[in-house]
């Protein structure tokens, strides 16, 4: 029995009939794809001069015979289509009936293929939508496509192909896209008669990234937290499966390239899920960055449409807002499972074991008893002043970090120029046992471990743990308020009035004391109290032209920490502000605390980390 039907008309109709071929790319894509759903193991790809000459794929797949490889070639064939329910749940790579004549109509076409079992395979040649030839070929098992000449007959179409190797570079992304969306499938690519790749089949997704980029990019992943999510939408609950893998926070790239999207197998781009990974590495990445994601979705085939897009490049979900959500929950979780690796690179060397702690070590006690200079005489409400006239101690605010110590621990400190030269590895809240060195430059906190040297930028920490306290406050309580000494009123053009009416409540949950006083306008008479500014309506200003443009798809509770993030730089720990050692300590041990200590809540690092083996090489000790 044929497995290639004809599409009734009424379902061809419902099959979007634009263009599927725009460059050779797409072409390599609808191909790949092709031999992916007839089951192959191993896939060939050869390009000539961008694939604009010369195109080849080559399966072990299952094959067709004569009737079924004539019929793929005519419009609306599909092997996956029977009726218009069908259409309904696509959960394999979709259909693709328009794609193999639309090809032979704009090219030089060759089709070979053989079935296993079969005595002779077919060959067919069509050259710009006519068949020229179709006779019996003695090709091995499986199918192979030559697409010559695309677009020969298309001039118009040829001129908006781009240069070779622009054209050649988004073929190679395709194929990346299809290596890392089926890791057990073998590729090859070559361009040009130069091998790029050759991927044996692996047994994962690891496997598969660790053979296209590297082990070192591996390093830099997380495993996607695979559970299951059930959207609390009760009369349409939907499942959806996350997993792949995700960059850690920081990592990055100035484009898109890597943030790889799947749905179902099928790589996609959604406006969706860009915005959900945006708003998942939320203060994970600095500004302009992107992330690098390998992040796979199983999503229930009638929640998604995936005609949206003729190539079905995107995909439209039933319920964004649950899809959005999953992704953003599913981020954050996996950001902060990174944590527990991380924080064991503040664990001071194995040789200042728990039964030292509070014991000299010997070299330590010859560090020069100035190592935190100036902190001495600096009373630590001059941390309190960093954070201006209307700072947290105003409003007992107080952040963990800037809990004034009693008397013992300032004697206890630098203070004391005998205890001064007490060692100072000390034992963290969970046990943990940090070997800080000193402080270099009032900036960078140095600590020993068994890697090599760590280095804690003061001014980032100080910054992440303010905002995660801040934000803590936010969802729990909301922000504490300052009032206003005379209230204020401003009016506002009416878009500007609308989305303030939209996002009143989180506006007051984040302390801005902000009602409505006539059509257009508002009057505030309270601003969070951890802000210092002196003009109310400015400030509100600024706060909706920011907010407005980067909460378009965002929670509202993130226009909060945007806010914050904003805001919070200002209020934490100046770049040059001495901390006693008490302090850092407090330091280290909050920002070990936090959700996503690795960054500020801009995107910089807290933390670097400079190993032994790249001192040595410094050092011309190793080569
Ligand atoms: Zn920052």
């Amino acid at each position: 029995m044929s497995r290639i039907r004809l599409l009734p008309e009424t379902v061809a109709s419902q099959v979007a009939a634009g263009e599927v071929v725009e460059r050779p790319a797409s072409v390599v894509k609808e191909l790949v794809e092709n031999s992916i759903d007839a089951g192959a193991r191993k896939i060939d790809i050869l390009i000539r001069r961008g694939g604009i000459s010369f195109v080849r794929v080559i399966d072990d797949g299952s094959g067709m015979d004569r009737d079924d490889a004539l019929l793929s070639l005519e419009r609306h064939a599909t092997s996956k289509i029977r009726s218009a329910s069908d259409l309904e749940a696509i959960a394999t790579l979709g259909f693709r009936g328009e794609a193999l004549p639309s090809i032979a109509s704009v090219s030089r076409f060759r089709l070979a293929t053989r079935e296993a079992g079969a005595i002779a395979g077919t060959e067919i040649i069509i050259n710009g939508g006519k068949i020229d030839i179709v006779r019996e070929g003695g090709e091995a098992p499986g199918t192979q496509v030559e697409v010559r000449s695309l677009f020969y007959n298309l001039p118009a179409r040829r001129k908006f192909l781009r240069s070779e190797n622009t054209e050649s570079r988004k073929i190679e992304h395709q194929i990346h896209l299809q290596a890392i969306g089926h890791p057990q499938i073998a590729f090859t690519f070559v361009r040009d008669d130069r091998l790029v790749f050759q991927l044996p089949a692996a047994a994962n997704l690891n496997d598969r990234i660790r053979d296209l980029y590297g082990s070192e990019m591996l390093d830099r992943l997380l495993p996607v937290n695979g559970e299951a999510f059930d959207k609390a939408c009760p009369e349409r609950s939907q499942r959806i499966d996350i997993g792949g893998l995700i960059g850690r926070a920081g990592v990055s790239r100035q484009t898109r390239d890597q943030q790889l999207t799947f749905v179902n197998g099928r790589a996609i781009e959604s406006p969706v899920l860009s915005a959900a990974l945006r708003e998942g590495y939320h203060t994970a990445l600095m500004k302009g960055q992107y992330s690098v994601t390998f992040l796979f979705l199983n999503i229930d085939p009638t929640a998604v449409d995936v005609n949206v897009h003729p190539a079905k490049r995107e995909v439209r979900f039933r319920d964004p807002n649950g899809v959005r959500e999953a992704v953003v929950r599913s981020i954050r979780q996996t950001l902060e499972s990174g944590r527990e690796t991380w924080r064991e690179k503040f664990s001071a060397p194995t040789s200042a074991s728990p039964e030292a702690a509070g014991q000299p070590v010997a070299d330590l006690t010859l560090r020069p008893p100035a190592i935190f200079p100036e902190v001495a005489h600096r009373e630590l409400s001059g941390l309190g002043a960093a954070v201006g006239d209307r700072g947290y101690s105003a409003v007992g605010l107080v952040p963990p970090s800037v809990v004034a110590p009693n008397r013992d621990d300032v004697v206890a400190g630098v203070d004391d120029p005998g205890r001064a030269q007490r060692p100072i590895s000390s034992t963290a809240a969970n046990s943990q046992q940090f070997q800080i060195i000193g402080v270099l430059n009032k900036l960078y906190v140095l600590m020993e471990n068994a890697d090599g040297l760590v280095l804690v930028d003061q001014h980032a920490a100080h910054e992440r743990i303010l905002f995660e306290e801040l934000r803590g406050r936010m969802e729990e309580q909301g922000v504490p308020t300052q009032r206003l000494l005379i209230p204020q009123t401003f009016d506002l053009p009416p878009r500007d009035a609308d989305w303030i009416e939209r996002n009143m409540s989180i506006l007051q949950k984040m302390g801005i004391g902000i009602e409505g006083f006539g059509p257009n306008t508002f009057k505030i008479d309270s601003l969070p109290a951890f802000l210092n500014t002196s003009d109310p309506v400015h400030f509100m200003q600024r706060v909706i032209d920011d907010l407005k443009s980067s909460s378009a798809s965002s929670s509202p509770m993130r226009l909060g920490e945007e806010m914050i993030a904003k805001t919070v730089c200002r209020h934490a720990v100046k770049a040059n502000d001495p901390l006693r050692y008490l302090e850092i300590e407090k330091l280290i041990q909050d920002l070990l605390a936090c959700d996503l200590p690795y960054c500020c809540p801009h995107g910089r690092p807290t933390m670097i980390q400079i190993s032994h083996a790249e001192l040595e090489k410094k050092f011309g000790r190793k080569v």
